[in-house]
């Protein structure tokens, strides 16, 4: 169910077929190497999100394409907004999503980069008494490592073909690097939105980690955006995924497409946190 699509008086019905759930998927606008268009994370995060929708009724608020991408600045085509101006507009958003009836917001997030503010965000709407209760989830939970585990234990995917397997195991296998724009958002991007991508620039800069920060890393250092620049200097982080394909982007969505709609019915599911945070108001 997708909240710009309905009418007003839909929504009271909506309310009450969504399980009082609604889902806000949230990307960025940031470099994804010289294959991939700078709004990967959000098409991709908004993809799953109405696809789980289409299974599990839930609602999909429009997806928030501005987010925290503060390291990444040096390219074109990012679109940076400080911190303290999304705290507040996530704040505003989700008190109008809750005063239309929905009181299960969950932020599904598409962007690394966003774990840490979205976090503080959550901690932060426990502060005062509100009849809503907000909650995160990464729609990108499954990757080619965890698909080559599913082939070790005989899972059978009709989708990929012998070479699609071949490959895929070979680049686990080989330590292939996985991170931003790698194989996994690839064969994803080329699932469902082919034109955007040019998988002959997938080597047009440098994708594999040059260590130069690892030192930092490993003494318990985190959350330094410095770091992965530092590591990652072109703002890509994979071996070239040269054997990426629409294939195996549809298996890594059905899997986490499965997931969130997974989520969304243990959400619609629950009757514990409603009832505890209303209790935890009125003990305030
Ligand atoms: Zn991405």
């Amino acid at each position: 169910m997708l909240w710009q699509n309905l009418r007003e008086e839909e929504f009271y019905d909506a309310v009450e077929k969504c399980g009082k759930v609604c889902i806000v998927p949230i990307g960025c606008i940031e470099m994804h190497g010289q294959h991939l268009p700078v709004g990967t994370d959000t098409m991709t995060c908004q993809y799953i999100a109405e696809k789980a929708a289409e299974i599990e009724p839930v609602m999909v608020a429009p997806a928030i394409w501005y987010a925290d991408v503060q390291g990444l600045t040096t390219w074109k085509g990012t679109i940076n907004f400080s911190i303290p101006l999304i705290l507040e507009m996530l704040t505003e958003l989700c008190a109008e999503i809750a005063r239309n009836g929905f009181k299960k917001i969950v932020l599904l997030n598409g962007h690394g980069g966003n774990i840490s503010m979205l976090h503080t965000f959550v901690r932060s709407t426990m502060k005062d008494k509100k009849d809503y209760v907000v909650m995160t989830r990464n729609d990108f939970c499954y990757e080619v490592k965890h698909l080559v585990q599913d082939l070790d234990r005989g899972e059978v995917f009709p989708e990929l073909t012998p070479e699609d397997i071949a490959y895929v195991r070979d680049f686990v296998a080989s330590g292939g690097e996985r991170g931003h724009a790698c194989i996994n958002e690839t064969s994803v991007m080329m699932k469902i939105s082919p034109d955007t991508v040019r998988l002959d620039r997938c080597d047009a800069v440098e994708g594999r980690s040059n260590h130069k920060a690892d030192y930092l890393y490993n003494v318990g250092f985190k959350e330094c955006t410095r770091f992965w620049s530092i590591n990652q200097p072109n703002s890509y982080h994979g071996t070239a995924p040269y054997g990426a394909n629409e294939r195996i982007g549809e298996v890594i969505l059905k899997k986490r497409i499965a997931a969130q709609v997974e989520a969304c019915r243990a959400l619609k599911k629950d009757d514990q946190i409603l009832e505890w945070n209303e209790a935890w108001n009125r003990a305030w």
